[in-house]
C-alpha cells in the first residue's frame, strides 16, 4: 500500500453551459508505461509526485483511471487554419481531465492529449504517436526554462498500442497543463453562431479566471481584450527574441490566457533568416519567423471581431461604436509588441536603455547575421561573452562560434555604444547571459531524441535533452554538443504535426 494521495480536483469549465463541451471519458490503452513525470511541476500543482509515479497516477495519465473529482470533457472551438475559416473544431484528440488549484492559488487545467476519439475528432483517431509527445515535452519545458509563458508537461506515458500514420508508430499520451485551454477559436465558435449569451458567459468566465482587474473597469470586455492583446504582444516578443517559430499560429492555437500552446511543427531557428519556415504544411510561409508578429495581430483582429456583439456596454451602443472600440484596442498591438521586443533586445545587446539609434545598430546586426548565415543563438551568446571578456575564459562558446571579420566594424560600433552606457562590464554581462541562452531545443537534437525512442525504445536521449534544457542560460563545456548547430548531415529542415 502506498500512502500517496490522489489530487484534489476543482472543476469550473465543466460547470459552464453544456454547449461549451461534451462529457468525454478518455479511451483506455492496453499497457501504460511511464515515459517521464515532471516532479517539480507536480509539486507546484499540489499533486503528490509519489502518487503521479504510482500505478494509479500512471493509469490516470494513460486515461485508464479517472480519479475521484475528475470530470473529463472535450471542449468545442472553431478557428482560422492558415487563414481559412473552419466553423467546427474542438478537442479531437484530447480531454480536459479536470482542474487543480496550484500552490500559488492559480487554477490549472490538466489535459490528456492523444487520449482517443471525441465528438470533435472528425476523421481522426484521437491518438498520438510517441514522437509528437516527446517533442511537446521537450519544447514546452525548454520554453518554461527560457521564461516564456507556456503550457507545461506534467508527464507522458506510452500506451502499449501502435498508432497508424504513414507507418505504425508506438502510441503515447501527454499530460498537458495550462492556465486554461480557452482559445481565440473558442470565442469565434460562439460568435459565428451568433450566440451572444454564450459569448457573454465565456467572457465573464475568462475575466473571473484570468483577468480579475478587468471586472473593475467601466467596460470589462474591452479591458479583457486590452489585456489579451498586451499578453500576446509580450509573448510574441519573447518568441522573436529566442528564434522560436511556432509553425501553426491558427486562431485555435492561440490561448487567451497568453501561454504558448500547440507544439506541433514548431522549431527554433538556427542561422538567422526572417523567412525561416520548418513546418511541412506551411507551403506559403504564412507562419515564417518574421511573420509572427503580424499573424498574432491578425489573430487578435479575429478575436476582436468575435467579441463585437458584447464589446460596447454603453446605452447608445451600435455596430459602429463596437467596431471603433475593437479598432482602438487592436491599434495598440504594434506599439506594445515593439516596446516589449525592444525591451528584450536592449538586454540582449547589453544596454540599459534602447534608443532609436540602437534600433539601427540592431537592424545592422540582423543584416550581418543574415548575410553571414550566423547562428542566431550562438551569435548573441558570444556577444555576451565579449561584454566582459576576461570573465569566461574556460567557459566560452568561442570554439563553437566566433564573429568573422565582416562583423568587426559592427563590433566596434557596439563597443563604442557601450561606453555611453552606465552599467559595469560585469553587470552588463550578467544581464546578457540571462537574455542570451546557450541551450535551445535545436531541431536535430529533438529529432535524435524522438528517433532513439521510436526505433530502439531508448528514452535516455530524450531524458538527457530535457535535463540539459532546464538550465538554458548556463554554459557548461561538458554539454558542448547540445549548444552546437546541426552539422550539414544532421540538419532537419522540416517538421511535421
Ligand atoms: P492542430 O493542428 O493540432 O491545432 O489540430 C487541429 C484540429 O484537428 C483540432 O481540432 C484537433 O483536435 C484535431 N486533430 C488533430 N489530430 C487529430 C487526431 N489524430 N484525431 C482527431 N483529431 C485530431
Ligand atoms: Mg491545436
Ligand atoms: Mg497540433
Amino acid at each position: 500500500m502506498t500512502s500517496a494521495k490522489s489530487p484534489i480536483f476543482d472543476n469550473s469549465y465543466a460547470k459552464q453551459a453544456e454547449r461549451f463541451f461534451s462529457p468525454q471519458a478518455p479511451s483506455t490503452v492496453p499497457a501504460p508505461a511511464l515515459i517521464r513525470i515532471n516532479t517539480a511541476l507536480a509539486a507546484e500543482l499540489g499533486i503528490d509526485p509519489q502518487w503521479l509515479a504510482s500505478p494509479e497516477g500512471i493509469a490516470t495519465m494513460a486515461g485508464n483511471h479517472i480519479p475521484d473529482g475528475a470530470e473529463p470533457i472535450a471542449t468545442v472551438y472553431a478557428g482560422h487554419q492558415f487563414g481559412g475559416w473552419n466553423p467546427q473544431l474542438g478537442d479531437g484528440r484530447a480531454v480536459l481531465l479536470g482542474e487543480l488549484i496550484g500552490k500559488n492559488g492559480t487554477r490549472y487545467d490538466w489535459q490528456l492529449k492523444g487520449s482517443g476519439r471525441t465528438p470533435y475528432s472528425r476523421g481522426g483517431d484521437g491518438k498520438s504517436p510517441i514522437g509528437p509527445v516527446l517533442r511537446e515535452y521537450i519544447l514546452c519545458e525548454a520554453m518554461a526554462a527560457l521564461k516564456v509563458p507556456t503550457t507545461r508537461a506534467l508527464g507522458a506515458v506510452s500506451s502499449g498500442e501502435m498508432v497508424f500514420r504513414d507507418q505504425a508508430l508506438p502510441g503515447a499520451v501527454f499530460s498537458r497543463v495550462a492556465q486554461s485551454h480557452i482559445r481565440v477559436g473558442t470565442m469565434q465558435f460562439f460568435a459565428s453562431r451568433r450566440d451572444t449569451e454564450a459569448l457573454q458567459e465565456l467572457s465573464d468566465y475568462l475575466i473571473q479566471r484570468h483577468f480579475p482587474d478587468a471586472a473593475q473597469a467601466s467596460n470589462p470586455v474591452v479591458a479583457m481584450l486590452d489585456e489579451i492583446i498586451a499578453r500576446q504582444a509580450a509573448l510574441i516578443a519573447k518568441w522573436q527574441s529566442i528564434g522560436f517559430i511556432h509553425g501553426v499560429m491558427n486562431t485555435d492555437n492561440m490561448l487567451l490566457c497568453g501561454e504558448t500552446i500547440d507544439y506541433g511543427p514548431c522549431a527554433f531557428m538556427d542561422s538567422y533568416d526572417p523567412a525561416t519556415v520548418f513546418s511541412s504544411i506551411d507551403h506559403n510561409g504564412r507562419y515564417a519567423y518574421g511573420n509572427q508578429p503580424g499573424i498574432a495581430h491578425w489573430n487578435l483582429a479575429q478575436l476582436a471581431q468575435a467579441l463585437l456583439a458584447i464589446l460596447d456596454n454603453s446605452p447608445d451602443a451600435n455596430e459602429d461604436s463596437a467596431v471603433a472600440l475593437a479598432q482602438h484596442a487592436l491599434d495598440a498591438f504594434p506599439e506594445l509588441f515593439l516596446k516589449a521586443y525592444q525591451d528584450i533586445i536592449k538586454d540582449k545587446l547589453g544596454l540599459s536603455r534602447f534608443t532609436e539609434q540602437d534600433d539601427t545598430l540592431y537592424q545592422d546586426l540582423l543584416k550581418l547575421m543574415e548575410a553571414e548565415k550566423a547562428d542566431f543563438t550562438l551569435c548573441f551568446r558570444r556577444l555576451a561573452e565579449l561584454a566582459d571578456e576576461g570573465a569566461c575564459i574556460n567557459n566560452s562558446v568561442r570554439e563553437l562560434f566566433e564573429f568573422n571579420d565582416s562583423f568587426t566594424p559592427w563590433l566596434q560600433q557596439w563597443r563604442q555604444r557601450l561606453t555611453e552606457d552606465t552599467q559595469t562590464a560585469a553587470e552588463r554581462q550578467a544581464h546578457m547571459f540571462k537574455a542570451n541562452p546557450v541551450f535551445i531545443p535545436r531541431n536535430h537534437l529533438v529529432q535524435e531524441a524522438i528517433t532513439a525512442a521510436e526505433r530502439n525504445n531508448d528514452l535516455s536521449v530524450f531524458n538527457q535533452l530535457v535535463d540539459v534544457l532546464k538550465t538554458p542560460h548556463t554554459f557548461d563545456p561538458a554539454k558542448q554538443r547540445y549548444a552546437l548547430p546541426a552539422k550539414p548531415n544532421e540538419r532537419v529542415l522540416q517538421t511535421f504535426c
